[in-house]
Order: structure tokens, then C-alpha cells, then sequence
């Protein structure tokens, strides 16, 4: 690689327990996955999964302190269960589908949600509103041998006010479903990211609030907003 004419980072995000990190090669991200999620914006929960993407070097890390997002006067949150890919796929089978997980995730999908407003009304991308800076706060990636689970709560926290609480029971394509459909449109790779949904409860981020995702067992994902 000695003929590039400057480096470019590798984003990656610290594995719990030791000192190796996770380098990140893409995010996608599902919509609508938690049924109560999908009524709170008028949609029909039994479409079937779709995706977005976030640039790599979205992610940070739990615990930073972010400058306010530029271009939005509606910050959200929405706490998600992460899955990182460990090896590489294509069409695979939901029955083989954990074969291909390094580890899993507490994240926070932070979204402009003004901006996803207007282009939802204009039937444009959602890029801007999903794939800007620092848009994905990540805890800790645990690998599966220490947390494999289909059942765990999950909850986002504002300024120590809980604001979504579910179980990731309450998918409707879970995780292994999830990654059956995306590796039929993409093929996945090691280092990428799923984002798989949010529950009900989303809301808004003000300058100076922290905010935490917990699922149990994974390492929290909090974040403060300047
Ligand atoms: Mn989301």
C-alpha cells in the first residue's frame, strides 16, 4: 500500500476484556424492527426488514462527549442491540447465520430526525439524516462465547429518566433472520456492523444531556452531547 498518497484510519471499536479492538469496515442498519416502534410512526410492522448504512467512521466509542451535531434542531436516540461480523458471507442461512457473529453490541442510533422527517416527505435518502458524524455510539463489543443470548433487556436512559424499555424478544426478524436477508443483498464481511432497530419510545437528545443504552450483560454505550 506504499503508493497511497496519504493514510487513512481504520475506525475501530475496544472488544471487552481484552486490549484488541474490532476494526470497522461498514454499518448497516435495519428500520423498523421492534412492532411498537413501527406503530409509532405509522407503519405496518410485518413489512419485511429494509436497511441504511453509516459511513465506518461513524462509530465512536461509550463515554465520549460529542460536540452537538451540526444541522438539526431534533436530535434522537435509539438504543439497539449491535451485531459484529466475524467472517465473511453471502446467502447464508438463518440456521448457520451465529456462525458468522464475532460479538455483540449495546449502540445508539443517533438520527436527525428533522432532517429523515423532510426526507421521508420529499421521498429522498436518509443518508443525512442517519450517516452523519459520530451518528453511531458503540459500548464494548463482547464475543458471542460470553454473550449469545435471544433474550435481554434493553433500555435507553436520558439524564437518568428511562425512556425506551423492551426485550429483544419483542424483534420481529431477529438477529439471525437479519442477517439471512442482508447477506442475500450484500455480501457480509468481517468487520461489519448491524444496527438491528430500535423499540418503542424513541425522543429527543438536548445539548449537555447523557444518554445510555444498556442491554443486559453487554458493556453500556453512553454518550454526552456538548
Ligand atoms: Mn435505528
Amino acid at each position: 500500500m506504499t503508493n497511497l498518497i496519504f493514510n487513512v484510519p481504520v475506525p475501530s471499536i475496544t472488544i471487552a476484556g481484552t486490549d484488541a479492538r474490532f476494526p470497522v469496515r461498514r454499518i448497516f442498519c435495519v428500520g423498523r424492527n421492534y412492532e411498537e416502534h413501527a406503530k409509532e410512526f405509522g407503519n405496518n410492522p410485518k413489512d419485511p426488514p429494509f436497511f441504511f448504512t453509516k459511513p465506518a467512521d461513524a462509530v465512536v466509542e461509550s463515554g465520549a462527549k460529542l460536540p452537538f451535531p451540526v444541522a438539526t434542531e431534533n436530535l434522537h436516540f435509539e438504543a439497539e442491540l449491535v451485531v459484529a461480523i466475524g467472517i465473511d458471507g453471502s446467502a447464508i442461512d438463518r440456521d448457520a447465520a451465529r456462525k458468522h457473529v464475532f460479538g455483540f453490541a449495546a449502540g445508539n442510533d443517533l438520527t436527525r430526525r428533522d432532517l429523515q422527517t423532510q426526507a421521508k416527505e420529499a421521498r429522498r435518502p436518509w443518508d443525512m439524516a442517519k450517516g452523519f458524524d459520530n451518528a453511531a455510539v458503540l459500548g464494548a463489543i463482547t464475543p458471542v462465547a460470553e454473550w449469545n443470548r435471544d433474550a435481554a433487556r434493553i433500555t435507553c436512559t436520558l439524564e437518568g429518566v428511562l425512556k425506551q424499555d423492551a426485550n429483544i424478544t419483542d424483534m420481529i426478524w431477529p438477529v439471525a433472520d437479519i442477517i439471512a436477508y442482508l447477506s442475500r443483498l450484500v455480501h457480509l464481511r468481517a468487520g461489519d456492523l448491524i444496527m438491528t432497530g430500535t423499540p418503542a419510545g424513541v425522543g429527543q437528545i438536548k445539548p449537555g444531556q447523557v444518554c445510555t443504552v444498556a442491554i443486559d450483560g453487554l458493556a453500556e454505550a453512553t454518550v454526552t452531547l456538548g
